[in-house]
């Protein structure tokens, strides 16, 4: 069956993409708040409205890509929302950064109601929307996740199918706290270095050459806890010396390593644990509570 798509939420991201689905030559109707974006699609989109019912009458695919879980539920649900109107056994496809357990709630009133769900939330940046360029991470059932992939397509270059209904969402937050650890981690990192008068261009520059700017993913946990030689390269003891060395030159220029002393605590759990002589990386080990090496 051929997909005839409604699309909801044309901001910074959806609206490029919008603009990538209709290019690929897919049947896009679509519905914002904001109708002065809108306009912009006239002529091209299968119509367009501000109220998601009106433009979903015929409908068999839904794309959502708005702010909030709240803002979704209010889309498809609420008064005037798209369920009245859509065809039976649709696909709602929500690809919006999304709250788990309220995703898990919409996928679960939309299969009462003989729909079909699936989260297919966005990796990459307003750039890669236009490009159409994202990393689309999708949680649901193969069936479904196949009827999607031509839209998939159209909107990025790679597509991962992270497993059942909630899968994509879990990667994306995953992923994401990490990106979002790493930022701050990077800011104070830089800040510390400025506190003890060091330049903070210099140091950006040194430290993308260790595995301080590289990541671990690119440098030591694919040669040692992923391959699982936890042979010391660099052990846990050593991590805790240099924190503790790192934290005390901090304190005497006035200044604080808020990671550091987290950081600090895990690695002293591992060695509590009886880790100490283990490579750094156990700490995924310690983390993980796999005490099966020791
Ligand atoms: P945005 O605020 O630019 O766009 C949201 C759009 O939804 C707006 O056009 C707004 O008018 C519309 N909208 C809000 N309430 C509505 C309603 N009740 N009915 C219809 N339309 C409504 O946000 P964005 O940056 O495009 O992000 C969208 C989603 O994508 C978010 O969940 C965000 O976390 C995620 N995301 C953003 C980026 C990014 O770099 N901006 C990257 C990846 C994922």
């Amino acid at each position: 069956m051929k997909n005839k798509i409604v699309m909801v939420g044309l901001g910074v991201m959806g609206m490029p993409m919008a603009r990538n689905i209709l290019k690929s030559g897919l049947d896009l109707s679509c519905c914002d708040v904001n109708w002065a974006s809108l306009k912009s699609l006239e002529g091209l989109a299968h119509s367009l409205s501000t109220v998601p019912e009106k433009v979903a009458k015929n409908r068999n695919v839904v794309i959502t890509m708005l702010p909030t879980s709240d803002i979704v539920e209010l889309v498809i649900f609420g008064d005037q929302g798209l369920i009245g109107a859509l065809d039976p056994d649709s696909l709602i496809i929500d690809m919006s950064t999304a709250s788990y357990n309220k995703s898990m709630e919409i996928s679960a009133r939309l299969r009462d109601l003989g729909h079909r769900f699936v989260d297919a939330p966005v990796g990459r940046t307003p750039r890669e929307a236009k490009t159409g360029d994202l990393l689309v991470m999708a949680g649901g059932d193969v069936d479904d996740i196949e009827q999607a992939t031509e839209i998939f397509e159209a909107i990025g270059n790679t597509t991962i199918h992270a497993g059942p209904i909630g899968s994509g969402l879990k990667s994306k937050l995953v992923n994401n706290y990490m990106a979002m650890v790493n930022n701050a981690v990077t800011g104070e990192t830089l800040s510390f270095a400025n506190q003890v008068g060091l330049n903070i261009e210099a140091t950006a520059k040194l430290m993308s050459s260790t595995a301080a700017g590289l990541g671990q993913l690119n440098t030591n946990y694919p040669k040692k806890v992923l391959a699982n030689d936890l042979t010391p390269d660099f052990p846990i003891s050593m991590a805790i010396k240099d924190l503790n060395m790192a934290s005390e030159l901090a304190s005497s220029f006035k200044g604080k390593c808020l990671f550091g002393e987290l950081a600090k605590r895990m690695f002293q759990e591992a060695e509590l644990d009886g880790m100490g002589h283990l490579d750094q990386t156990a700490i995924l080990k310690h983390l993980l509570g796999d005490k099966s090496m020791l």
